[in-house]
C-alpha cells in the first residue's frame, strides 16, 4: 500500500481563501480584524516564525502589527506592552513568540493576555475551557490545523481510536482534549503516550489515527503503525544534510517512506502541519475580531 498523502499546504490554501472572503465581510461591517506579534530577542528561529506569521496575516487581509524588544527587556516591560495591547480596540488577537529570555516567566506573560485576544490559546483561562469541552473557546492552532486537515481529508475521528504521543501543552494535550469534544473533529477514542510510556510500538499500533508530536526524528517506523492507520506527524526536527546548501533539512517524527507503504493517509513534514498552525492563527484572529464585533459567523 501507498499512503495518500495530506497536504497541510493544499488544506491551507483552501482556508486561507475563505479567511479572506470573511476578512472582506468583516471590513464591509467596519471591522478590520487586527493581530499584533511581540517578538522579544533575535532568535533566528523566532524571528522567521514572526516574519511568516505576519506575512500570512497581511496576505488574508489582516491588520499586522510587530512589536520587537531587546532581548534584555524586563518582565514588567513585556507585561506593559501586553496591557497596551489588550486595550487596543484595533487588536484582536495577540501573539508573543515563544520562548521568552530567561529573565521573563512566560506563565504570568501568558496569564496577562486578555483571553478573549488569545489566538495561541495557551492562556489558562482558554486551557481550562478546552479541558472542560467548550466548543467556542479559542484552541491552540497547531492541534486545531490537524483536526482540519482530519476532518477535511475525509477522516472524521468521530468512533475512532486516536492515539496521541507528545503530551506537551502546545500540542500533545490539547490535542487530546480536542478529539475528546462532543462536537465534529472530535468523539474519538483517545489515547495518549509520552516519554513514559513502555512498549510505544504497542500502543501506536493500536490507533486507527496516529498523531506524534515528539521532537525526535524518524522515532516512528512502520513497523509501530497499523495497516490503513491515519498518520499526522507534527514533528519538525533539523537533521544535517550536506547535500544541502544550508547544510540541514527538516524532517519530522515519523519514517515517512516506510510509514507510508503501512499507512492509509499520511502529512508530510515540511507542507504538512507547518503551514495548518499558521492558518489557525489567521483563522483565531478572524473569530476574535468577529466575536469582539458581536458577528459570531462573519
Ligand atoms: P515538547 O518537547 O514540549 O514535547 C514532546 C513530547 O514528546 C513530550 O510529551 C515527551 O514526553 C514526548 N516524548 C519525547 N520523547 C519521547 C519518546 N521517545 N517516546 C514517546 N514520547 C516521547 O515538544 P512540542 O510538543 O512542543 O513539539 C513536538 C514536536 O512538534 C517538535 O518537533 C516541534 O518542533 C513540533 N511542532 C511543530 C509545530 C508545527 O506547526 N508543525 C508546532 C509545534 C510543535 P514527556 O512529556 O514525558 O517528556
Amino acid at each position: 500500500m501507498s499512503a495518500t498523502v495530506i497536504s497541510g499546504k493544499d488544506i491551507s490554501t483552501s482556508i486561507r481563501e475563505t479567511l479572506r472572503e470573511r476578512v472582506e465581510r468583516l471590513k464591509d461591517s467596519g471591522v478590520i480584524p487586527g493581530l499584533a506579534v511581540v517578538l522579544v530577542g533575535d532568535d533566528p528561529a523566532s524571528q522567521a516564525y514572526v516574519g511568516m506569521k505576519n506575512k500570512a496575516a497581511t496576505e488574508a487581509g489582516i491588520h499586522s502589527r510587530q512589536t520587537t524588544l531587546p532581548k534584555e527587556t524586563s518582565e514588567d516591560e513585556l507585561l506593559g506592552v501586553v496591557a497596551g495591547l489588550n486595550a487596543d480596540p484595533d487588536i484582536h488577537g495577540i501573539l508573543v513568540q515563544l520562548p521568552l529570555p530567561e529573565q521573563i516567566e512566560e506563565p504570568k506573560v501568558l496569564m496577562a493576555i486578555d483571553p478573549s485576544k488569545d489566538v495561541d490559546g495557551f492562556h489558562p483561562i482558554n486551557v481550562g475551557r478546552l479541558a472542560a469541552g467548550d466548543l467556542d473557546v479559542m484552541a491552540p492552532c497547531t492541534p486545531r490545523g490537524v483536526i482540519e486537515m482530519l476532518l477535511r481529508s475525509g477522516n472524521d475521528p468521530a468512533g475512532k481510536h486516536a492515539v496521541v504521543v507528545g503530551r506537551s501543552n502546545i500540542v500533545g494535550s490539547p490535542m487530546a482534549a480536542l478529539l475528546l469534544r462532543k462536537s465534529p473533529g472530535g468523539n474519538a477514542t483517545v489515547t495518549v503516550a509520552h516519554s513514559r510510556t513502555p512498549d510505544l510500538g504497542a500502543i501506536t499500533r493500536m490507533a486507527d489515527i496516529l498523531i506524534v508530536a515528539i521532537g525526535k526524528p524518524n522515532l516512528i517506523r512502520g513497523d509501530m503503525v497499523k495497516a490503513g492507520a491515519v498518520v499526522i506527524d507534527v514533528g519538525v526536527n533539523r537533521v544535517e544534510d550536506d547535500t544541502r546548501e544550508r547544510g540541514y533539512r527538516l524532517t519530522g517524527d515519523v519514517a515517512f517512506d516506510e510509514v507510508k507503504e503501512v499507512a492509509s493517509a499520511i502529512s508530510p513534514v515540511p507542507l504538512g502541519v507547518g503551514p495548518m498552525t499558521i492558518t489557525m492563527l489567521l483563522s483565531n484572529t478572524v473569530d476574535a475580531a468577529a466575536r469582539s464585533a458581536g458577528i459570531g459567523d462573519a
